[in-house]
């Protein structure tokens, strides 16, 4: 085997490093310094870069641990039986594995195997002692084989039975469980926190584990801290040895015998703990999958945070058989929902040359898995933006991924900074045409402003072909850049003069895919005046001001002629706006093209059966918000029966709203709308009012 490079060396050091000042910060300070998925993703990295190079394995490395640091405020006390952690799957490919591994471990996989499934209440694991039905100790999980002995604390969590309900206790039991705070009450108490100017807790789970370990149980008890119990051991009667540290087999006391999880938990709940309600048993890995995604969005609504699904075998005979490694039992995992953020390192940064010549800085990144999507670059906006980060080329970075929004750097781990790491120079000379890059002073781009740069061409060509604009399928950027290196097409009205032959002698094109392109270039002849306008790409003029310019100036010669000033009145124009539009029809080059547009026959005014005279627009200089299920029509519908009667739409309410057309189920704009005292419209009497 290949011995580990220094660099990997130093990559395995700064791993640790950085670990173990994470797991302090988490466990110690209860004030963790990065997101619990991107410790994960870490301590995955040295686990792998352990296995790859064993010499690299030190006694104090993070791996090694079973826990985590105990910490010196109480009396630390050892486990009668060692609190394991729970091996991780992050997606169910890795799910499927572990279900392979441990039917490995058995000389024959029993038929009817059953999972329980229940959800990972993300706080503080707990082991509660009761003799003879008493609670007489309760310690936290430490660093699982010694914990600290926190009774006191424990005794104020009304959900923890301080004597078990039953009339016939067995000498000695444990119970463990997950204490938590719930989401409301975390609020508060940061609430409280943060009137009294105190430091804010950074989740629940953080909370949780900080507040069962105050000296002082009247802030415990006022915290009110919830327990879920999920584990039960009875000792047996004649092997019970307080401090053994052997796993126990489960009772065979005549009092009671659950043979499975499932049991356990109905029995805990009899006993007087409260079990999560959402438990199941599945037959199958489908079922448990099933199980898990609904959960996913589902758990948003839980009254406390769950992080997860743990999956354990239901047979306590089938768990015996395979106990433990030395650091998960191997018949339960906690599967986990993917994150929203990771850490990656950058590979190298680029730059990207838009349409509009701005010129954008892009990191590549080592592929990354981020909610459900692999992450390979991010944007870095612009000089600015990577001075402010300090990225360097080799760097560690977390990179986050929120809704739909596109992945975004959000910080670099210094710490694992490798020494050959580089700085990044935004270019002096354009990449792609060689000109020299301006910065104009009040921007923050750095652009090209060479007009026949081939990337500016190549973005316009994309642009226009794209699916809001001219909607041409089949022309995406890889036969742009064909089309443009070899000098086939030097401006948008060039793709009306193309032939079969022509794009057919391109690398990789039959006559039958370039007779397909051409149908589609003609077809586009036929997209209406305000999809042109905005397929030109004139600077702020989207999707809706194309729209609003072609209402007002219904052929592309009255745009062309249009005042700056008469622009500018437009509701929805602003003078910045009209500016852009003024000067664009002012460059000879655009007109020419216009010409060309037109002898090439496509739609540069608004056709006459969907013209609306501006007189009869009932709604004109009216501003709109939708919100809600129509009755009968669709958001989309509605919003563009609005704008052809000459009313304009917004996304958000502001005192600048005149109505707000509301359907069922409206989200927070109705709020927002009445406090603003806005009309608001049903469906039938928008309609009226069109009418
Ligand atoms: P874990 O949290 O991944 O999983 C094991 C734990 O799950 C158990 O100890 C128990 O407390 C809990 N659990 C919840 N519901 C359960 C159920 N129904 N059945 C069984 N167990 C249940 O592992 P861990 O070893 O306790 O802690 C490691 C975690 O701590 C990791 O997720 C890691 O991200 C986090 N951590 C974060 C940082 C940071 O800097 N953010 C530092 C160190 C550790």
């Amino acid at each position: 085997m290949a011995s580990a490079s220094p660099e990997i060396q130093q990559r395995a050091t700064q791993l640790r490093q950085q670990l173990q000042k994470a797991s302090y910060a988490y466990y110690v300070l209860d004030e963790p310094i990065m997101e619990d998925a991107v410790y994960d993703r870490l301590y995955r990295e040295l686990e792998e870069l352990e296995t790859q190079y064993p010499e690299l394995i030190v006694p104090d490395s993070p791996t090694q641990r079973v826990g985590d640091i105990p910490a010196d405020k109480f009396i630390s006390v050892r486990h009668n039986i060692p609190l394991y952690s729970l091996e991780n799957a992050f997606n169910l490919a890795e799910f499927t594995k572990w279900q392979e591994r441990w039917q490995r471990h058995l000389a024959s996989i029993p038929d009817n195997f059953e999972y329980v499934c229940e959800l990972k209440i993300d706080g503080s694991a707990l082991a509660l002692t009761y003799e003879n039905g008493l609670l007489v100790r309760g310690v936290t999980r430490g660093n699982g084989v010694t914990g600290e002995d926190i009774t006191q604390n424990i005794r104020t969590i009304q959900t923890i039975p301080l004597r078990l309900n039953l009339d016939n206790p067995p000498a000695r039991v444990e119970v463990r469980g997950e204490a938590f705070l719930p989401i409301d009450i975390f609020e508060k108490i940061n609430q409280a926190r943060a009137t009294a100017g105190e430091a804010l807790f950074a989740n629940p789970r953080n909370a949780a584990a900080g507040t069962l370990r105050q000296l002082d149980p009247k802030i415990v008890s006022e915290r009110k801290l919830a327990f879920f119990a999920y584990t039960l051991y009875i000792a047996d009667a004649e092997k019970s040895q307080p401090d053994n540290l052997q796993v126990p087999g489960i009772s065979s006391d005549e009092f009671f015998n659950p043979t499975t999880q499932w049991e356990s938990l109905e029995l805990l709940q009899e006993m007087g703990f409260k079990v999560n309600p959402h438990r199941q048993v599945f037959q199958s890995l489908e079922a448990v999958a099933d199980y898990y995604n609904s959960w996913d969005n589902a758990r948003q609504n839980l009254p406390y945070l769950t992080d997860g699904v743990v999956v354990k075998l239901n047979s306590h005979e089938l768990k015996e058989k395979l106990g433990f490694t030395q650091k998960f039992p191997r018949w339960a995992i906690a599967l986990k929902y993917p994150a929203e953020e990771a850490p990656t390192q950058v590979e190298n940064i680029t730059v990207n040359v838009g349409r509009t010549g701005a010129v954008t800085p892009l990191a590549l990144l080592q592929p990354v898995e981020l909610a459900g999507t692999t992450v390979q670059r991010a944007t870095l906006h612009n000089k600015d933006f990577i001075e402010q980060l300090d990225v360097r080329i080799g760097d560690t970075v977390i990179i986050r991924k929120a809704g739909e929004i596109i992945p975004e750097i959000v910080r670099v781990l210094p710490e694992l900074r490798p020494e050959n790491s580089q700085t990044f120079q935004m270019p002096h000379n354009c990449p792609e045409c060689n000109q020299p890059l301006v910065k104009p002073e009040n921007e923050a781009a750095t652009r090209c402003i060479n007009a026949s740069c081939p990337a500016i061409l190549r973005g316009s060509l994309v642009h226009w072909a794209s699916r809001d604009a001219l909607d041409i399928r089949g022309l995406g950027e890889k036969i742009v850049r064909q089309l443009v290196e070899a000098n086939l097409v030097n401006s948008v009205a060039d793709l009306y003069d193309l032939t079969v032959e022509q794009i057919a002698s391109l690398e990789r094109m039959g006559t039958k895919s370039a007779q397909k392109l051409v149908n589609a270039i003609a077809e586009s002849k036929k997209q209406p005046y305000s999809r042109v306008l905005y397929g030109l790409g004139i600077r702020y003029v989207g999707k809706v001001n194309a729209e609003l310019l072609a209402n007002y100036f219904t052929t592309i010669a009255q745009l062309a002629q249009a005042q700056t000033a008469n622009l500018a009145a437009i509701n929805g124009i602003g003078s910045e706006i009209a500016q852009a539009v003024s000067e664009w029809f002012q460059i000879p080059a655009n007109q020419t093209l216009i010409e060309r547009l037109q002898a090439a026959d496509l739609q540069l005014a608004k056709s006459s059966d969907r013209e609306t005279s501006r007189q009869t627009q009932s709604l004109a200089g009216k501003t709109f918000v939708v919100t809600g299920t129509l009755p009968n029509l669709k958001r989309a519908e509605a919003e563009d029966l609005i704008k052809q009667a000459g009313g304009k739409i917004s996304s958000s309410v502001s005192s600048k709203t005149d109505y707000l057309v509301v359907g069922e189920n409206p989200g927070s704009k109705l709020e927002k709308a009445q406090k603003l005292k806005i009309t608001q419209l049903s469906e039938a009497e928008l309609r009226k009012m069109i009418e």
